[in-house]
This record gives C-alpha cells, sequence and structure tokens, in this order.
C-alpha cells in the first residue's frame, strides 16, 4: 500500500532508515515517500484512462511546494481552496488550465488572482457568488469558466464534520436550484457556466455514493443540454477514501469500475480532486519518546510530538497506526489497524506535551513496549497533518523531509524561535 515498511525490525521508508533520517533531522519530522505520491497518481490516471480525465491533486491535504513540483511533473492538476494555494500552485510551475478553484467564500482579491492566471474552472457555490464572479471578469476583462456545484443530496453516511453532500449544508445549490442558475447565467461570455461539479464528503467506505451521485447528476446534465446548454465536463469532487488501516476502503479501480461506466459515451470531461487517497500513506510523522509515566491504572507514553504537529486524533477521533521504529523481528506489524494484538505488547495512551488533555495521538493502544528516547512512526500521517499542523504552545513546526529512493533531503526546514516572532512588531 505505501512504501514504509520494516526491513529486520527497523522500519525504512522507500530504502532510507528512518532512524538515520531522526537522527540527522530532529523530530518530530514528517517524512514523505515520493513514491508512494506517484504511485497513487498513476493508479487514478490509469483507472479512469478511458475517460478524458484531469486530476486534480487537493493541496490543502499536503501543500509543500516542492511535492507540488513533482506531482505536476507527472501531470497532475491541483484543486485549490484560496489564493494561497494558488501562488503555490504557479510556484510549482502547475498548468494554470488543469487548476479548479473551489471553496464557499473566495474574496474578489483571490478571484481576480486566479482570472489573471487563467485558471480552468471557478467552482460556484451560489447565485451570488456566480454574479460576483461575472461582475469582476468582466471588469477585468478576462474569460473564464465554471462549474455549477449541485447537491446530489447522497448521504455519505460517514463523519457528521466531513459530510457535505447532503441537502442541508452551506455547500452548493440542489438540482432543481441547478436549472434556475443555468436559465440566468448560462450564456454569459465572460463566465461561461458549463460544468457541474459535485463533491461528495471523503472516507467513504464504498463506492455507491459517488454512483448514485452520477446517477442523480446524469438526467439534469440532460435536461440542461436540451434546454439548450453546454455541458462538458462533471468534476467529481470531494476525495476517495484514504487507507488509514490496511485495505479498508475501495481502491482507484474498483471507484473506476463503478464510475467509468456510467460516464462513457456522454460527452463529458471527467475531473477528479483527490487529496487524502493520494497522500494519507504516502507520509509518516516521527516522534521521540520523552518519559513513560503510569498514572493510576494506565500507562502513558509522552512523546515530543502533539496536536500542534497532527491535529487529526484530538479533531475528529482519527485512527492512526502507530508502531516503534526499530522493533524485535516477531513484533513486525503485519497490518496496521486498530485492533492488532501481538503478543510483546502494552496498552498504552501516547500523548504530547500540549497543555490541554485532548492532546493525544492514540488511547488504549497495543503497542511494543517504548522506553525514554525510543522513535515512534505515526503512520498515514500524509494528509492534514503538517498542513493543519499550528504553533499553538509556541511550538515550532516539524521539518518535511521527501525520501526518493535511497536519498532523502528536508523540503521544509523546522522552524525556529525566531520564525515564532517574526512578524510580530517590536513596539
Ligand atoms: C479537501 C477537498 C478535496 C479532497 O478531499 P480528501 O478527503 O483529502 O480527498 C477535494 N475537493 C475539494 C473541493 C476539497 O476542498
Amino acid at each position: 500500500m505505501d512504501s514504509f515498511s520494516y526491513k529486520k525490525g527497523q522500519l525504512f521508508a522507500e530504502e532510507v532508515a528512518v532512524s538515520l533520517i531522526a537522527a540527522e533531522v530532529g523530530t518530530p519530522v514528517y517524512i514523505y515517500s515520493k513514491a508512494t505520491f506517484l504511485s497513487h497518481l498513476a493508479k487514478i490516471q490509469e483507472a479512469f484512462a478511458q475517460l478524458d480525465t484531469t486530476i486534480c491533486y487537493s493541496i490543502k491535504a499536503c501543500s509543500n511546494v516542492n511535492i507540488l513540483k513533482f506531482m505536476a511533473d507527472a501531470g497532475s492538476g491541483f484543486d485549490i481552496v484560496s489564493g494561497g494555494e494558488l501562488y503555490r500552485a504557479l510556484q510549482a510551475g502547475a498548468d494554470a488550465s488543469k487548476i479548479v478553484f473551489a471553496g464557499v467564500g473566495k474574496t474578489d482579491k483571490e478571484i481576480l488572482e486566479a482570472l489573471q492566471a487563467g485558471i480552468g474552472y471557478f467552482n460556484i457555490e451560489s447565485e451570488q457568488e456566480l454574479a460576483n464572479l461575472i461582475t469582476l471578469a468582466e471588469q477585468s476583462g478576462t474569460v473564464t469558466k465554471a462549474a455549477l456545484r449541485v447537491n446530489p443530496d447522497v448521504d455519505y453516511k460517514t463523519h457528521a464534520y466531513i459530510t457535505t453532500g447532503t441537502k442541508e449544508t452551506k455547500f452548493g445549490v440542489d438540482i432543481e436550484r441547478a436549472r434556475k442558475v443555468f436559465a440566468d447565467y448560462g450564456d454569459n461570455k465572460s463566465v461561461k457556466l458549463c460544468a457541474i461539479h459535485v463533491h461528495l464528503g471523503s472516507s467513504g467506505k464504498t463506492i455507491d455514493p459517488y454512483c448514485e451521485a452520477v446517477e442523480k447528476i446524469l438526467p439534469l446534465v440532460e435536461q440542461l443540454r436540451a434546454e439548450g446548454h453546454t455541458v462538458d465536463a462533471l468534476d467529481l469532487g470531494g476525495g476517495f477514501g484514504a487507507d488509514y488501516e490496511s485495505d479498508t476502503v475501495p481502491s482507484a479501480s474498483d471507484y473506476a469500475s463503478g464510475i467509468v461506466p456510467l460516464l462513457k459515451d456522454k460527452g463529458l470531461k471527467l475531473i477528479l480532486e483527490p487529496g487524502k487517497s493520494i497522500c494519507a500513506n504516502a507520509g509518516i510523522m516521527v516522534a521521540r519518546v520523552l518519559f513513560t509515566k503510569q498514572g493510576g491504572s494506565k500507562k502513558f507514553a509522552i512523546i515530543d510530538a502533539g496536536m500542534n504537529d497532527l491535529i487529526r486524533p484530538a479533531l475528529y477521533g482519527a485512527f492512526h497506526f502507530i508502531w516503534p521504529v526499530q522493533v524485535e523481528e516477531n513484533l513486525v506489524p503485519d497490518r496496521r489497524s486498530e485492533d492488532l494484538q501481538l503478543d510483546g505488547t502494552e496498552v498504552i495512551d501516547i500523548v504530547g506535551p500540549v497543555c490541554e488533555s485532548g492532546d493525544f495521538l492514540a488511547r488504549d493502544r497495543s503497542i511494543p513496549a517504548v522506553k525514554r528516547a525510543d522513535l515512534l512512526a505515526v503512520f498515514s500521517a500524509g494528509a492534514y497533518g503538517f498542513s493543519m499542523s499550528s504553533n499553538y504552545n509556541s511550538r515550532c513546526r516539524p521539518a518535511q523531509v521527501l525520501v526518493d529512493g535511497s536519498d532523502f533531503e528536508v523540503i521544509r526546514e523546522r522552524e525556529s524561535y525566531e520564525d515564532l516572532t517574526a512578524k510580530e512588531k517590536d513596539i
């Protein structure tokens, strides 16, 4: 599933020992595998090759410009949600025509920047937003394309925070309203409304919501065409599920097997916006055990990474498999799952140093015994790990390292104390 594996009890990222990186770069550190990024991208490209497909990697999941560069080189487009992400994509040398701009609250400044850059599509969430885009395009003498985000009212059966495809959300318009938006704005010359965007929350464990959404949208496409509108692309947004535990989510080819037959010969270009399915297991975070302690009946490992470095467990109760970087060979895990039980493990809480009781990475977790100074790897930390990190508690953000075969390089330095106060005025 990725390029992080144990050899003789030592964890490797591709061909580099993780302990070597930790010794040279320090901890906590995010370590990414270039090969894993590219193989996930290639699998999606291959799976959807029968359709005219553009894959727009969702920058917010993991946004280091060095990563965006090799993704762009491999043919990826980008899904952006802010002017900052547009800046990153352009810095990475992205093909602007393969950029789609999503988000419910785009500012005029961000819209003008994207118009100037000549991005592929604006994903539109409301009439007011579309009217504003038209005004700005006309004023600046630019021409662009837009995709209307339509809410197919499909329940993704997932965590409430990340469900976005049902009727009662702030995102998009419903199917009935979509026809009126096309009737009112469909023939504008500056903003060509010519695509439909559907976005479902991610982390689904089945492909059904995607197929159901496509089945609900196709009749709308036919109807719009019959009414004289051009609809030439479908942006099927929301990422696919990512493998946080071994083999629990559909693969790119599973998704394609449901979606491709529905869209064949429909005259629609397909845009996909995968984020975490590309990068989640392309990265790990490595931390060092500072102390172990017994608190009542519980044992704790206090590590040098906290919720400011990786917030997903505290924020959504997300599961990350955690295992020592070096173990006896009989304790090498054969899969990464919450219920993995091996002889010789003990149950502990793995917590960070931040002054919040929510600062934990794992609770009641069975792992091999650890002691002060041991290294722990937090797996599948590539998505929404570093990109959601903060300086809370005035902690310096970790370094980011990219591994490529037997080489590794720091792609973002560990922040310094000076960085923490750099923008604060000396009054
Ligand atoms: C975040 C986001 C995605 C990607 O979501 P993942 O769950 O990381 O795959 C796709 N499209 C849009 C518009 C997004 O905001």
